[in-house]
């Protein structure tokens, strides 16, 4: 299992508690998803903690698909779900299906009947609804509640068997229909649905309900702690009900809550994650905007990031939202130290060094990374042509704009001081190239005669760039004028630019800090052909302070 540094946290002092008092001897605990959708970041929370528990504790951590709506199944959902949860680093012990319980399941619901703990009700499902009362009045007794032992075993039988329509009867656990709490209200644990399961076919035609089967699949596992989020919190007494009343397991497992993950400008629903899918609004589960680990994934996240974020975000009771800044943050802080660093302009302007000879080219020297000097150093091509980003020149400087402006000289990267002396246009007016001169005796790492720039900047040689696309990402959510979450319109910008040659050699999924502008991933689709785009994975700065 993979290094993770789980915070000690509140549930851990629940296990502590529970193995010093021997409630337990070991520490088993699993991930529940549905395969309905791609993973997401909030999944990510929820593996990071399932999955690091266990480690923590040298216990296991089962992969259970809760597939007991009998939809069908899709493999590209099950194969994302193992995908995401393995580039994470973790391992389950088990994969399993809650379907697999379906015939245990069955056996408890008989048992609870046997008990006089659970009726066929023929209530429909609004009446149902009417009766269950409200948070401040009791709920009212189904007429059908006081059936016999042996008519309810036979009514269940034939509900099991197809004698009944779908909805026409349920079985309802026998609890408390004046309870303060709802789901104590006789919850219906089992319902007549007629679909072909993916897994059992048409074997069924009854199915058991989240809250029945939840505590019997975690308890069949040997589960110890089953982790859930704080929805569940209120349905924890009918978890614990069911084990205890069933009564086939001895030691049943204890539900602890957590709140939910919620992270500013995107959102977290896989329903309207799937119809951003569905409609084409983004380009597949994997869109690098979508907060799926697959996104995150295509768009250059580390798997380091995304557990170190799930850390610092810690574990609470109390729901909160988490700014998308940390989650930057920590990408940041990991790359930082990882990639090597590469020249690349957008929206380039031209610059001819009229005072350099036509036909040479010099190799400078850059650093890989800054941060790092064991990363080394490469060469990149300088010559009498070169290329600068667009934002690195202003006709007009604007307050404290030290880069590149008529009369102005700055540092270039590695090479020389560079003086911009005439901005030559287009008829149209746009820029067509700035004529400069250098100055040979500032190469760096040469001296030169103390004059000090205010301003540097990078270039790449133009005989030798290279062409690529860059894709810079907006949030995927904003705020409108009424602090409404919506779709941002310019949550995708693709803009041109060119490279130093060494970029060339880029594979698909290879990271890279573009100096000066952000951490960029090739990405794994577009890199094709010979075509050359990369994917912002952050930016290099951020309003951003971790507490
Ligand atoms: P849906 O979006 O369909 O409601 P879900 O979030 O319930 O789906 P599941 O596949 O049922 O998705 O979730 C698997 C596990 O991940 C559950 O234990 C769930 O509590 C946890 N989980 C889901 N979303 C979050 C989140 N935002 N933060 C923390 N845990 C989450
Ligand atoms: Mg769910």
């Amino acid at each position: 299992m993979s290094e993770t540094n789980i915070a000690n946290n509140f549930i851990h002092a629940f296990i502590d508690e529970d193995l010093a008092e021997g409630v337990y001897n070991k520490v088993a605990t699993r991930f529940p998803p549905e395969p309905n959708g791609y993973l997401h970041i909030g999944h990510a929370k929820s593996i990071c903690l399932n999955f690091g528990t266990a480690a923590k504790y040298s216990g296991t951590c089962n992969l259970r698909y809760d597939d007991t709506n009998p939809v069908k199944e899709d493999m590209e959902y099950v194969n994302s779900i193992e995908k995401d949860i393995t580039w994470l680093g973790f391992k389950w012990e088990n994969k399993l299906w809650a379907s697999g319980y379906f015939d245990t399941m069955y056996d408890a619901a008989v048992e609870l009947i046997k008990k006089g703990l659970a009726y066929v009700d023929d209530l429909s499902a609004d009446e149902i609804k009417e009766y269950r009362g409200t948070l401040t009045e009791p709920g009212k007794e189904s007429p059908f509640r006081n059936r016999s032992v042996e008519e309810n075993l036979a009514l269940f039988t034939e509900m099991k068997e197809g004698k009944y329509a779908d909805g026409e009867k349920v079985l309802r656990a026998k609890i408390d229909m004046a309870s303060p709490n709802i789901n104590m209200r006789d919850p219906v644990i089992y319902r007549i649905v007629r679909a072909t399961h993916h897994n059992t076919g048409d074997k069924w035609c009854i199915y058991p309900m989240y809250d029945f089967a939840h505590p019997i699949e975690d308890a069949i596992e040997g589960i110890t702690h089953s982790i859930c989020t704080m929805e569940f919190e209120d349905h924890r007494p009918l978890y614990d009900w069911v084990l205890k009343e069933v009564g086939f397991w001895p030691n049943p497992p204890r539900q602890i809550e957590f709140a939910r993950l919620n992270l500013t400008n995107t959102v977290m629903s896989k329903r309207y994650l799937k119809a951003l899918v569905d409609d084409g609004v983004v380009d597949g589960w994997d869109d690098p905007r979508m907060p799926t680990i697959a996104g995150l994934r295509r768009r250059g996240y580390t798997p380091e990031a995304i557990r170190d974020f799930c850390d610092r975000v810690g574990v609470a009771k109390a729901n909160s939202m988490v700014d998308m800044g940390l989650l930057e943050h920590c990408v940041r802080e990991d790359l930082q130290y990882k990639v090597e660093s590469r020249n690349v302009v957008e929206d380039p302007i031209k610059v001819v060094i009229t005072n350099y000879p036509e036909d040479e080219t010099e190799m400078v020297t850059v650093e890989n990374n800054k941060n790092l000097p064991e990363m080394g150093e490469r060469q990149i091509p300088f010559s009498r042509e070169l290329y600068v980003d667009g934002a690195d020149f202003m006709e007009v400087p604007a307050k404290k704009y030290f880069r590149l402006f008529p009369g102005n000289e700055v540092r270039f990267k590695g090479a020389y001081f560079i003086k911009c002396e005439e901005v030559v246009k287009n008829d149209d007016g746009s820029i067509k190239e700035l004529l400069c001169t250098y100055d040979p005796a500032t190469k760096s790492g040469e001296g030169f005669d103390g004059r000090k720039v205010k301003g540097t900047i990078h270039f790449v040689d133009a005989r030798t760039a290279v062409p690529i696309t860059i894709r810079n990402y907006g949030y995927l959510m904003v705020p409108d004028e009424n602090g409404e979450n919506v779709l941002n319109p310019e949550s995708l910008v693709e803009t041109k630019g060119f490279a130093e040659p060494l970029l060339s050699e880029a594979k698909p999924g290879e990271r890279f800090q573009f100096f000066r502008h952000g951490y960029y991933i090739a990405d794994e689709k577009l890199c094709k052909d010979g075509n050359l785009v990369f994917n912002r994975i952050v930016d290099l700065k951020s309003g951003y302070k971790p507490e």
